[in-house]
């Protein structure tokens, strides 16, 4: 298989708003492009004209979120497209353009939020009756078509309603573990890898500066193994709650081994990377209380680099860390060792 249709299955398959999006735009594009042209060929320009722009405006929004991975903007517009569609459609056919609205009130509930598809479901409903009651003869044959279609058409929403928010729900929660330490509640590795590309990406298309800081904590093998364990784990938490509170809300901090961890700091340059480092590096040393008295950590940093590969960022940031354990300790280095670049805080 083509390299380039292999990558679009896997997207297809990983991306379930994108797959639902481009299928059901692909529907709209092959029902609604016969009627534009039998539309013109009648010489119905008007009714033509809204039709291509239907269309093409589908095309648009199915292009649109491939092109920038969002889907909720497209999917708001689908939506509203194929509600009104079908809202017209069931008030020119009457009952048989009536079992439109049933896929309809599906493909809302996967396509926007649960509160979304339910306004947008009650319109529909409330425009269909109204119509039947302003001009009575119009889309249901009978009140009681009309009752029924009601009836079975709120259970229809009710229902997916429910199963939507409970699939939501159960996502959001196993997207926020999949990207969690348990012990700490800092992001894990996995979390780490990926943003880290995304810094590259940003810094590669925005030419914004992005640094790390490698942290680990000095001598802690000895807290685990005078107070045990749990102690040791303590530590841990209490270290993750302080570089949370001493950070700003846009960096991000990850749990990538043991007592090691990584924060990334958007839009920082060389400057700004020193203060943090300098701050956090106080902060650790003054607040941070193990079992037997304070805890230091050592740090290396780095800014990313024009054209360089997040590992070998990393790479630096990690060998920099090093050079600060062989340098005694409870400091920061955040510059090549030619630089003489260390900086002993505390
Ligand atoms: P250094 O100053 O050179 O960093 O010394 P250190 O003792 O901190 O480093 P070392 O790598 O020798 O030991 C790290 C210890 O961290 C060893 C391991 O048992 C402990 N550790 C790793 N993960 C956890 C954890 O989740 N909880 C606890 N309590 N300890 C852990
Ligand atoms: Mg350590
Ligand atoms: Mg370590």
């Amino acid at each position: 298989m083509p390299k380039h249709t292999s990558r679009l299955l896997k997207r297809l398959r990983n991306d379930f708003q994108l797959s639902i999006l481009t299928l059901m735009g692909l529907f709209g594009i092959m029902g609604i492009s016969p009627y534009a042209v039998y539309r013109l060929a009648e010489g119905n320009y008007l009714v033509s004209l809204a039709d291509t722009t239907i269309v093409l405006s589908t095309l648009f929004a199915v292009l649109y979120a491939w092109r920038t991975g969002d889907t909720v903007k497209p999917g708001i517009y689908l939506a509203i497209i194929f509600s009104a569609g079908s809202t017209l459609i069931a008030i020119n056919l009457g009952v048989n353009g009536l079992f439109w609205i049933y896929p309809l009130i599906l493909f809302n509930f996967f396509m926007v939020s649960p509160g979304k598809a339910m306004l947008a479901t009650l319109m529909v409903l409330a425009a269909l009756v109204g119509h039947a009651l302003i001009v009575p003869g119009t889309v249901f044959e009978s009140s009681y078509q009309m009752v029924s279609f009601l009836v079975t058409g709120m259970m229809a929403s009710v229902l997916t309603c429910i199963f939507a928010y409970r699939t939501r729900s159960q996502r959001d929660q196993l997207q926020a573990l999949a990207i969690q330490d348990p012990l700490t509640g800092a992001r894990n590795r996995r979390a780490m890898n990926e943003e880290l590309k995304i810094a590259v990406a940003s810094h590669r298309r925005h030419g914004n500066s992005h640094a790390v800081l490698v942290m680990d904590l000095d001598h802690f093998k000895r807290i685990n193994d005078t107070f045990g364990h749990q102690a040791g784990d303590q530590v841990l938490v209490a270290f993750v709650e302080l570089i949370k509170r001493s950070s700003r809300q846009e960096d991000r901090l990850f749990r990538f081994g043991g007592e090691e961890f990584l924060l990334l700091l958007p839009n920082t340059d060389k400057p700004g990377l020193r203060a943090a480092a300098a701050h956090l590096q106080r902060q650790v040393a003054q607040d941070l209380q193990g079992p037997g008295g304070p805890v230091t950590m050592s740090v290396g940093g780095a800014i990313l680099r024009r054209g360089e590969h997040w590992e070998s960022w990393l790479q630096r940031a990690d060998q920099r860390l090093y050079r600060a354990k062989s340098a005694g300790r409870n400091r920061s280095i955040l510059e090549e060792a030619a630089d003489l670049g260390q900086q002993p805080v505390g």
